[in-house]
């Protein structure tokens, strides 16, 4: 294990451990991703003794090179580097009440450490002390459930989750990200502690939630969190998106599957976090949308609108951020049926126009979501789709480079026909505007000055306005 720990910066606390004779030992996620081989700059340090009088002594080691942040309340401290960031703390042992997820806490040994520790595989703790320096201690067989991709409690996981449900959800998002199972009897426990989930902060719930949805597979997780029944409690609209309902023999696609088959597509493409959240809620409108009409079969017509206007709700009650991610994802839920229409019929220059201007700097993020959308099991179908797929992208890049409608601006202002009419600001005013965007949008002139204002010459005469000087 010793080359592990070759940093220089392992080697001085090394020397002060030993200065001060007290055990001290790299713990957890520091230890668990060096098996993994996935390099991490946060590590864990745990001392027998006083974390904080460590972290001091290592600052001053290091001098002008870190900077030292105390947490008197937590009995830690953090030693920053340019390159690392070192968490120490003393070793305690914790004991839990039944309505907080804050422990009494008292000093413990490093045995009582490991058993507050929410997974064996984050459990494992390397010695820094030099005479067992890189020595493992594994007391729940951490080593082998990491070879294994085993996720399980320490203890007994009823208590552990109990004692901790935040735990719950840090073991699915771990299935998720490493793509490890959840042993049968932890799963067990998070299906029967699941309603203890409510005692913890949704900006919690949602740090791991989006943890999951960055995870190269996010429907790992999400089936999980079915399964187990946290989903119901935590995200009830996803919930409603599930089962198949059938009348006269007909049935229709089950809309939570397909949303996560497009989720995980979307996610081969892409890291941003947003389309990926945008993808999770594209449908969530359909079970407000479902009608079983006798000649057409099942509808969700106008899901795109019901849904979009779903987000402001579902962000506010999940805390989630109400700001221009929010916005971004109502539009590409809102957008997301419009370029698969399009494709269906002819692809006029006129509706690439109009699909340029609603998506504008998001129209990539959009076609990629409705790309992901194909789930169909029908290859004939979906090579029909991605080639008229195809015929979009490039009439949408023959028409942004031609009229730049992508940032569109009006080229005559408001002001403009203010002055011109001698107008206060007025609804007027908002028409004469929208018509001329939408000549351009129609194609009727080309995006300039020159014609936009000759029209808004025409429209207004149409209107019975002329400018004060020909009056
Ligand atoms: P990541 O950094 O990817 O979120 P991690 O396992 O390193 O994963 P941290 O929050 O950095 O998570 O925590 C570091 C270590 O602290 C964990 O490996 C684990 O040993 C312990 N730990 C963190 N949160 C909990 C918890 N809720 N219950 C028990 N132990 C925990
Ligand atoms: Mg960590």
């Amino acid at each position: 294990m010793k080359e592990h720990l070759e940093h220089k910066v392992f080697q001085l606390i090394s020397e002060i451990a030993d200065d001060s004779e007290q055990e001290c030992y790299v713990i957890g996620g520091y230890v668990r991703d060096i098996f993994l081989k996935r390099p991490s700059k946060d590590i864990d340090v745990v001392v027998v003794g006083s974390g904080i009088e460590m972290a001091e002594k290592l600052a001053n080691k290091l001098e002008k090179k870190a900077v030292l942040s105390i947490f008197k309340n937590f009995g830690t401290a953090q030693v920053k580097t340019k390159d690392l960031e070192i968490e120490f703390v003393g070793a305690r042992r914790e004991s839990y009440q039944r309505d907080s997820r804050k422990p009494i806490v008292e000093d413990g040994t490093l045995e009582d450490d490991q058993n507050r520790r929410d997974f064996t595989i984050n459990a494992l703790a390397l010695c820094l002390n030099k005479e067992r320096f890189g020595e493992l201690i594994d007391p729940f067989g951490g080593l082998n459930d990491l070879k294994n991709k085993v996720i399980r409690t320490p203890l007994n996981p009823d208590i552990t989750f109990s004692d901790d449900p935040l735990r719950m959800m840090r073991g699915i998002r771990f299935a998720s990200q490493l793509g490890f199972f959840l042993e049968t009897n932890t799963f067990e426990a998070i299906a029967r502690n699941k309603e203890r989930i409510g005692i913890i902060s949704k900006e919690r719930i949602n740090d791991e939630l989006n943890k999951i949805i960055m995870s190269p597979k996010p429907s790992t997780g999400f089936i999980l969190l079915d399964k187990s029944g946290l989903l119901e409690l935590i995200f009830p609209e996803l919930v409603a998106l599930k089962g198949i309902e059938t009348k006269e023999g007909i049935g229709h696609k089950d809309n939570f599957y397909h949303t996560l088959l497009v989720l995980d597509n979307v996610s081969r493409q892409t890291d941003n976090l947003w389309l990926r959240w945008s993808a999770l809620l594209h449908d969530i409108g359909k079970p407000r949308s479902k009608r079983y009409d006798k000649k057409l079969g099942w509808t969700f017509h106008n899901h795109d609108f019901v849904g979009m206007k779903m987000i402001h709700e579902i962000f506010r009650k999940m805390k989630l951020p109400m700001n221009e991610k929010m916005k971004y994802v109502q539009k590409m839920v809102l957008l997301h049926m419009r370029p698969i229409i399009l494709s269906e019929e002819e692809v006029t220059d006129s509706a690439v126009r109009r699909l340029l201007f609603d998506a504008g700097n998001d129209i990539e993020d959009l076609m990629m979501l409705c790309e992901a959308d194909i789930t169909s099991k029908n290859p004939e179908k979906v090579k029909r789709y991605k080639n008229n797929f195809k015929i979009v992208r490039n009439k949408l890049q023959e028409i942004e480079e031609k009229d730049r409608i992508r940032n569109f601006q009006p080229p005559v202002k408001g002001e403009e026909i203010m002055q011109t009419f001698n107008l206060p600001a007025s609804s007027i005013v908002g028409e004469i505007k929208m018509k001329i965007k939408d000549a351009i949008l129609d194609g009727v002139i080309p995006n300039e000055y020159e014609a936009a204002r000759e029209y808004m010459m025409k429209v207004a005469a149409e209107l019975g306005l002329t400018p004060p000087e020909q009056r």
